[in-house]
């Protein structure tokens, strides 16, 4: 099993590497960058002011049947009905999309904090890819898949799986 992780438009180079080692450091698994070309402005909703999550999804391919995908985007997505996603994973195909626009503290007007940008990060790429293992939600709110509905989620649960959830990650 590898992971491949593919920036979506500009992505600092250190940001993805450091994400890269990371994710890593959960799976224990070959982790690669790849950039991919997309077209972003596809899944453009000018009066949302968003890009369609979905739309962006599809357009990724995997290259090996074991091969894990996840791109990453730095533009704000949605999917129909929700004001906005931090990501969103489809099963079948075994791939994933992460925005990392809303992570950041100064979305928020707080002073920046790249490590907890970073973590942040890592939650949300190691949540989406736990989706292309087949994982729901969990509801230990410690675990990597439980469902954030807020960036306080998000920053309560650890990067990693608990421990009904980590057997069920083949690699
Ligand atoms: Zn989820
Ligand atoms: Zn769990």
């Amino acid at each position: 099993m590898k992971i491949t992780l593919k920036p979506l438009g500009n992505i600092a180079h250190e940001i993805m590497e450091e994400l890269k080692n990371r994710v890593g450091g959960v799976f224990h698994c070959p982790v690669e960058m790849e950039a991919e070309i997309i077209d972003l402005s596809q899944a453009y909703n000018s009066e949302r002011k968003q890009y369609l999550s979905s739309k962006l999804l599809a357009c990724l391919k995997k290259t090996d049947q074991d091969e894990r995908v996840v791109g990453i985007a730095d533009v704000d997505l949605y999917v129909p009905r929700l004001n906005f996603v931090f990501g969103e994973a489809d099963m079948a195909s075994g791939t994933a999309i992460v925005s990392l626009c809303r992570l950041r503290q100064e979305y928020y007007g707080l002073t920046p904090d790249e490590n907890l940008y970073l973590e942040r990060a890592t939650k949300e790429v190691v949540h989406e890819l736990g989706h292309t293992f087949s994982l729901g939600h969990c509801h230990n709110n410690k675990c990597v898949m439980h469902f954030s509905n807020s960036l306080a989620d998000t920053d309560l649960k650890e990067i990693y799986f608990c421990n009904k959830c980590r057997p069920k990650i083949i690699i």
